[in-house]
């Protein structure tokens, strides 16, 4: 496995995303002496926190999976993860609302998952969720160790034993075609194959091999951390920090200093230049190229498509919701080719309804309840909608209008403050195309083919966070961290 050249003893990370969290902690219990410099006044990048008025809002992800992967940097420097967070499980993990007017709820126990499905689909149904059951979580240990959780320095470490392995079971299929294989009722099929969103494409497009996503939130199981998400990149910072890490607030880089081929140091917007023997940069990738580096030649890449998030603190409780509430529109192929291939919004749309005061009243003045309305909508590349006029406020309401009609009565009445954040706000946080989820997990812009965490040219600058490998999500910007750090230190392979 390649490696940075030269000595690696002082690192300055640029960005306190969890990525960029996750390599200094890494970097930091493998006893290099670790600077971050961090834009905002708190740590989290994307998954920050907005206040309001006595409301908190987490302002990015809202389903966490895989808590051991926050356990791992934690472990790192001798940390336990239940000393830095509280973590209870999400029951049910979603609850899914379908436009005939029937409720699923995806539950993490197989068992009382399969009587679920039993109960509104039938029992067949509920063979084929055991039988997808199988097959991901086969996928998910097939795919875990060589395809995700490692550094590549070619598509030859590809070829490996379990290539052979995942090509049989058809994980290079599209996924929508090996989801249909497991189940017949439309409700189910969307209910298992919508996460390839979450990997920026359509489930007819997308590889079967993101079946993975769906099963690390149905079948692992989705948590929450008392406080909200915000409370984990805290948790992360605060380890750090505790171990010496020095992590700077308030202080952005505006240029890595390069000479001979090597950074030397980065210089602040304040014109302070902090020397480096490893630069690592967490900034969204094509970013990072264009803003912070010595001009290069650089891909063109395809970007996943944008969402509108719309923070809502309300008097109005509604009792029949769960945490996270998915809402179906009627269309399904339609509503990808709408966002994707059209660059429209939706024109009926699917929504993701997250209420976390329900079982956190912390995040809400007493008697008050927080809701997240998370919406697709296309990336700048794709649209050529204006979210610089007046759009924001009309689609805010659009949204708005459109869950009163799905049941949740006198919303608008309820609203005591309100927020939206449009893909023209994610491109004034330095998100290429206007999107938080970075390049699409396409064929090839996936694995080796997603950009390099390794800089091709300056032979001591490294990548962390969603734009490169393995992607995005908690996860993998999780994972990314102790890529990027074993590109210093020689682990992982
Ligand atoms: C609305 C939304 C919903 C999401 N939902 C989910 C979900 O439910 N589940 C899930 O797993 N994932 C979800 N995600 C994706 C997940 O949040 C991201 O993939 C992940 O947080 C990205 O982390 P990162 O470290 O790559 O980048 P970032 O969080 O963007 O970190 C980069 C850091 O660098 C800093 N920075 C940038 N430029 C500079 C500079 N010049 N100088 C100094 N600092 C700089 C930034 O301020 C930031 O702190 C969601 C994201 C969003 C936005």
């Amino acid at each position: 496995m390649r490696k940075v050249s030269g000595p690696t003893d002082r690192v300055v990370v640029v960005g306190a995303g969890l990525g960029g969290l996750a390599a200094a902690l890494h970097l930091a219990g493998s006893g290099r002496q670790v600077t971050v410099l961090e834009r905002e006044p708190v740590p989290g990048g994307r998954a920050g926190r907005l206040s309001v008025d006595g409301y908190e809002f987490d302002t990015g992800p809202t389903v966490l999976t895989m808590p051991d992967l926050i356990a791992e940097p934690l472990a790192a420097v001798g940390e336990e993860l239940t000393d830095w967070l509280d973590l209870a499980p999400v029951d049910p993990a979603y609850r899914a609302y379908y436009p005939d007017g029937s409720t699923l709820d995806v539950i993490t126990d197989t068992a009382r998952m399969a009587a679920e499905i039993s109960r509104v689909c039938g029992p067949r149904e509920a063979d084929g969720y055991l039988r997808f059951v199988d097959f991901a979580r086969d996928l998910w240990q097939l795919e875990r160790t060589d395809f995700i959780d490692r550094n590549f320095d070619s598509p030859r470490d590809l070829l490996t034993a379990n290539l052979l392995r995942l090509l049989s079971t058809g994980a290079f299929r599209r996924l929508q075609t090996k989801i249909n294989q497991f189940f017949t009722d439309p409700r189910t099929r969307r209910i298992f194959s919508f996460q390839a969103m979450y990997a920026g494409l359509a489930p007819h497009d997308a590889l079967a091999i993101y079946a993975v996503i769906a099963y690390l939130d149905s079948v692992a199981g989705v948590y929450y951390p008392r406080g909200g998400m915000h409370a984990v990149p805290r948790a992360l910072a605060g380890a750090a920090e505790k171990h010496g890490v020095q992590i700077r607030y308030g202080t952005t880089v505006t240029r890595v200093e390069t000479s001979a081929g090597r950074a030397s140091a980065v210089i602040t917007a304040d014109g302070e230049r902090v020397p480096a023997d490893v630069v690592v940069l967490n900034p969204d990738l094509p970013v990072a190229y264009r803003d912070l580096l010595p001009a290069a030649r650089y891909r063109r890449l395809r970007h996943s498509p944008s969402c509108v998030v719309l923070h809502i603190g309300s008097r109005q409780p509604y009792s029949k919701i769960a945490h996270h509430n998915i809402h179906f529109g009627r269309p399904w192929k339609g509503t990808f080719d709408e966002i994707i291939k059209r660059g429209e919004l939706m024109s009926d749309p699917s929504l993701l309804v997250t209420n976390p005061s329900r079982a956190d009243p912390s995040v809400a003045p007493a008697g008050r309840q927080t809701y997240y309305v998370l919406a697709p909508v296309p990336n700048l590349d794709r649209g050529r909608l204006d979210w610089r006029g007046d759009l924001p406020t009309r689609y805010a309401d659009e949204l708005m209008r459109t869950l009163e009609a799905r049941g949740y009565r006198d919303f608008r009445a309820g609203v005591e403050v309100s927020r939206v954040v449009t893909p023209a706000d994610w491109a004034d946080q330095g998100m290429a195309a206007g999107t938080p989820f970075a390049a699409a997990h396409s064929l090839f812009q996936t694995g080796p083919f997603r950009p390099n965490n390794l800089h091709p040219t300056l032979s001591n600058v490294v990548f962390v966070g969603s734009g490169t490998q393995p992607g995005v999500g908690v996860p993998m910007v999780l994972i990314s961290g102790k890529l990027a750090a074993g590109r210093v230190t020689g682990g992982t392979r």
